[in-house]
């Protein structure tokens, strides 16, 4: 059962379908892909990919991907893995409760 807290990520998030044609509207579409890949620690790094994230028009769609998919790599809808890992793992704890 979701509480009013449930952040609006969460419940956004779905299972991937309908292919991946956001990825047509990606804002890194013309981006290196090793922007989105930064070093461990490389907080310079993430930064700037996250610069990218947040003009993406679909981002929302790419973190849903990502966190539905359980991509474990890499910067994906402004997030990084760790910020990843607990929103799914807040997700599905939420998909169990939901019965
Ligand atoms: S949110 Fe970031 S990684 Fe995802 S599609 Fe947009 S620019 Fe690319």
């Amino acid at each position: 059962m979701r509480g009013s807290t449930t952040p609006f990520i969460l419940t956004s998030i779905q299972p991937p379908v309908g292919g991946s044609s956001w990825r047509d509207q990606a804002a890194c579409r013309t981006t290196d892909p090793g922007v989105f890949f930064p070093d461990p620690g490389d907080v310079v790094g993430v930064e700037r990919a996250r610069q990218v994230c947040d003009g993406c028009p679909v981002a929302t769609e790419c973190l849903s991907y990502a966190v539905g998919t359980n991509q474990t790599e890499g910067i994906w809808g402004g997030t990084t893995p760790g910020e990843r890992r607990r929103l799914r793992q807040r997700w599905l704890k939420e998909l169990r409760e939901a019965g």
